[in-house]
């Protein structure tokens, strides 16, 4: 029987033929991802350390403002810049992705509605490279319902807010620079589901930090709890107007967060891939004298996983696309690019944990990290059982938060 060649599988970021745009970012996100964020990242795991390192390369190499526009100094990329940078991050260490994924979610939501004074403070450092920035959503009494908070926001003077309630996994948390914290009025007349976004700087009187983050993955997110006692932060810091920004959570949270988390868990699936076909052509079995690699079996397990990453990979760039683009559908198909690359990260690397043996089942081996991590996809909001709702509520034509 003739043998065919092997195809080749090389689908890296190739050197730029000219400067600028999305490849030359891809590229040089790349060369950070191989030479800064893959060293560290075992250690990352290990001692729960924020991945100060990898964040410090992206924003030196220009790259803290990139979804920021380029009128106010960022690079101007939308979610399919996100989706992909976040994949080569991921490949390495899904904290890093993640962690820069919630700073450029946090950017993306100032700069959808800054006014000049906020550019000025926030954006400028931000695309300079001075300046992290994060989401704080997330409460225990709502739990996966991040859109309802219950943390107030009250006038104490005619320059002064008052922030009171807690927050629960902020990732970045004690780290960033400022936080972007979603709240509603103090009145309890005020409406469910009103709510209001402030940026909290770092270091304002009146914020406590919870424990360390101690996570069975995402173990560099430092993903703390942050308590608000009448937490006093200027009143220009509100982003619009009060009470008027439940529009943020599906025209910028929504879709940035769930296509940061995306990219991020698409290349911790990409890397079990690579993991289980690693092994499968090293190991030699001697007793037939032949690799894991030519067991038919195998070839076509193998066959079947590297199928669903690419039919999920595709799925996630192209509604990050048709979002970028202004397509009617988008919103729907970048939730299901959530949830599709969710179930499609938790079972590749359990199915290449079996395809890997003994081996990738070692305390220390790479897939046992990639396990932890892969588990959060389904539980960071929008959880997977929410978006499902959601994808059917739209299809319907029902109201998505009706509950
Ligand atoms: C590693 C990590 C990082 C995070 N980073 C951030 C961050 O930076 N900022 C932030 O704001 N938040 C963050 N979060 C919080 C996260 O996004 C979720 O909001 C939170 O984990 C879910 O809340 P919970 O644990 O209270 O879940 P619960 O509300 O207890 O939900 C438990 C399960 O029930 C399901 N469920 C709940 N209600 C319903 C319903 N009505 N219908 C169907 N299913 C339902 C949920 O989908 C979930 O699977 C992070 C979480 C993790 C684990």
């Amino acid at each position: 029987m003739p043998v065919l060649p092997a195809i080749s599988r090389e689908s890296r970021p190739t050197a730029p033929t000219h400067g600028g745009g999305l490849q030359s970012i891809l590229y040089k996100v790349q060369e950070i991802a191989k030479d800064v964020v893959a060293p560290a990242a075992e250690a990352t795991d290990r001692d729960a350390r924020w991945p100060r390192q990898g964040i410090g390369a992206l924003q030196q190499a220009g790259y803290g403002g990139l979804v920021v526009p380029c009128a106010y100094g960022g690079n101007g990329h939308g979610l399919l810049a996100l989706a992909k940078v976040c994949e080569l991050l991921g490949q390495e260490c899904a904290s890093t992705a993640i962690c820069y994924g919630m700073h450029c979610v946090g950017s993306s939501v100032i700069a959808a509605n800054a006014t000049p004074d906020q550019r000025e403070r926030f954006l400028t450092p931000i695309c300079a490279g001075r300046h992290i920035t994060t989401l704080s959503l997330s409460e225990a009494g709502t739990g996966a319902h991040f859109y309802l908070p219950q943390t107030t926001l009250e006038a104490v003077s005619d320059e002064v807010y008052g922030l009171t309630g807690s927050k629960t996994f902020v990732t970045n948390g004690g780290h960033a620079d400022s936080y972007v914290v979603s709240a509603v009025a103090a009145s309890p007349a005020a409406p469910v589901g009103q709510f209001s976004c402030v940026v909290l700087p770092a270091g304002t009187e009146g914020v406590k930090w919870g424990a360390d983050w101690d996570g069975l993955g995402m173990r560099g997110n430092s993903s703390r709890t942050m308590e608000l006692h009448g937490a006093r932060i200027p009143r220009n810091n509100l982003l619009g107007k009060e009470g008027d920004q439940i529009w943020y959570i599906f025209n910028v949270v929504t879709p940035y967060f769930l296509i940061a988390m995306a990219g991020t868990f698409l290349g911790v699936a990409t890397t079990a891939l690579e993991e289980a076909r690693r092994h499968l052509s090293r190991r030699y079995h001697t007793h037939v004298g032949a690799s894991l690699a030519q067991a038919p079996v195998l070839q076509h397990r193998l066959g079947s996983l590297w199928a669903v990453l690419e039919r999920t990979r595709r799925l996630t760039y192209h509604a990050a696309a048709s979002f970028d683009a202004g397509e009617p559908d988008a919103l729907t198909a970048v939730m299901a690019a959530k949830v599709e690359v969710a179930d499609c990260a938790v079972s590749l690397v359990n199915e290449a944990m079996t395809l890997c043996g003994g081996i990738g089942y070692r305390n220390g081996a790479r897939l046992h990290r990639l396990l932890r991590d892969a588990r959060a996809a389904h539980l960071m909001s929008p959880t997977t059982d929410i978006l499902r709702i959601w994808i059917g509520r739209a299809l319907l034509g029902q109201p998505l938060l009706s509950d």
